[in-house]
C-alpha cells in the first residue's frame, strides 16, 4: 500500500491545495476506500471560501464513492467492492441514535467537514457508512447519492400520492432531483419554478413541461391554471428563500402540505397574506433534514433503487467533470456561476 496520496486539502478561506498528504490509515471498524469520483455540493463553496470547516487543514468532500482498497482482518470480503457513503457519523448513543434517527444525532462526526472527506485518491470510512453499489450503477452516479437521498426523504415527507400535482420552488440540482423522484413516484404533474430562466430551461429538457419563472409570472396563478384552478396538491420549498416559502404558501391547494427544504441564506419573512394562507387552507407545514439511513427506512437504498429502475437521469445533470489536480478550476467554476451547470463532479480514471 502506498504511504502518500494526493488531496484537495483545504489551508484556510478559498486555500485550496493539491498536494501529498499521508494515506490515511485504518482502525478496526473502518476500511479505505479509493474515491473514484466525488460530487461538489452547493454546501461546500461556502465551506471552501467563506464559512471554512471545523478546522485546517481539511480535506472537504460529503458526495462520494469509490472502491474498497484496504480492509482489516476479517473484513477480506469487502475487498474491491463498490461503494458510495452515508457522510454522518452517528455517536450511537444518544436518543436519536437510539431510535435510528442519526440525522438528528446529538454529537455526530461528518466525512468531508469535521473530519476529511472524498476529495482524496483515499478516505477512511467506517464499515457502517458504506452503502453498496450495485454493477449497474456508474460509481459517479452513486457519488449522487447523497443529493438523490436529500431528494427522496423531502419528497416523502409531503406525503405525496399518485396523480398529484406537486410544486417545487428552486430548480438546483435537488429540487430536480425531487422533480424526478415526483415524476418516478406517480405524480400527476410536476411544476418547476425558479428565478433563473437558465435553470427552468434545463428543467424542460429533463422533460418537465411545467414551469414558470416567477420574476415574470405569479407562481400560484399558473399553478391554478394547469391544476384545473385547484392548485397543487403538496409543495416543496427548495431555494431556502422567503419568496420561495410564499410561492409555496400561495400555490399549494387548502389541505395542501408544504415541506421546506432549502437551507436559508439570511433572514426568513413571510407576509401577512402568505400566513393568512396557513390559517384559512390549514396548511400542513413540515421541515426536512438529510435523509433517513435505518434499516426500516433507508432513503439511501432507496436512491440506489431508483437509479437502478432510471428515475434519475443523473449523466445529464453532470455537467462538468474535473480531475482532482483541477480542484481551483473546478471550485471557481462553482463559485462564479458564469457558466451554467448542475452538478460538477471529481472523477480519477479507471473502474467508474
Ligand atoms: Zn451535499
Ligand atoms: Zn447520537
Amino acid at each position: 500500500m502506498k504511504k502518500c496520496m494526493m488531496a484537495c486539502n483545504l489551508h484556510g478561506l478559498g486555500d485550496l491545495r493539491y498536494e501529498e498528504v499521508p494515506v490515511p490509515g485504518i482502525k478496526d471498524d473502518e476500511v479505505l476506500l479509493e474515491v473514484k469520483a466525488a460530487g461538489i455540493c452547493g454546501s461546500d463553496i461556502p465551506r471552501v471560501f467563506e464559512k471554512g470547516t471545523y478546522h485546517f487543514p481539511a480535506i472537504p468532500g460529503h458526495e462520494f464513492a469509490g472502491i474498497v482498497a484496504a480492509v482489516n482482518r476479517g473484513d477480506e470480503g469487502l475487498m474491491g467492492r463498490r461503494a458510495a457513503v452515508f457522510p454522518l457519523i452517528p455517536c450511537g448513543k444518544c436518543e436519536a441514535c437510539q431510535t435510528g434517527e442519526y440525522p438528528q444525532c446529538a454529537d455526530y462526526d461528518y466525512y468531508g467537514s469535521r473530519r476529511d472527506g472524498g476529495f482524496a485518491e483515499f478516505v477512511a470510512v467506517k464499515k457502517w457508512n458504506l452503502v453498496f453499489v450495485p454493477g449497474s450503477i456508474p460509481l459517479e452516479h452513486a457519488a449522487m447519492c447523497e443529493p438523490c437521498a436529500v431528494a427522496i426523504h423531502a419528497l416523502s415527507r409531503t406525503g405525496i400520492s399518485l396523480g398529484d400535482t406537486v410544486a417545487i420552488f428552486g430548480a438546483g440540482a435537488i429540487g430536480l432531483l425531487a422533480a424526478q423522484a415526483a415524476r418516478g413516484w406517480g405524480a400527476g404533474k410536476v411544476i418547476l419554478a425558479d428565478v433563473d430562466a437558465k435553470k427552468l430551461a434545463f428543467a424542460r429538457e429533463l422533460g418537465f413541461t411545467c414551469t414558470v419563472n416567477t420574476l415574470e409570472d405569479d407562481p400560484a396563478e399558473y399553478i391554478r391554471s394547469v391544476s384545473g384552478g385547484r392548485g397543487a396538491d403538496v409543495a416543496l420549498e427548495a431555494a431556502g428563500v422567503s419568496a420561495a416559502v410564499e410561492g409555496c404558501l400561495t400555490s399549494v391547494k387548502a389541505s395542501g402540505s408544504v415541506v421546506l427544504m432549502g437551507n436559508p441564506a439570511k433572514d426568513m419573512h413571510i407576509s401577512q397574506k402568505a400566513y393568512w394562507e396557513i390559517l384559512r387552507k390549514q396548511l400542513l407545514l413540515k421541515g426536512t433534514w438529510n435523509s433517513s439511513y435505518n434499516d426500516a427506512h433507508n432513503d439511501w437504498r432507496l436512491a440506489l433503487e431508483c437509479m437502478e429502475r432510471g428515475i434519475f437521469d443523473l449523466s445529464r445533470m453532470i455537467s462538468r467533470r474535473f480531475s482532482f489536480a483541477e480542484c481551483g478550476k473546478a471550485f471557481e467554476l462553482a463559485r462564479l456561476r458564469e457558466e451554467f451547470y448542475v452538478k460538477i463532479m471529481f472523477e480519477k480514471g479507471g473502474g467508474t
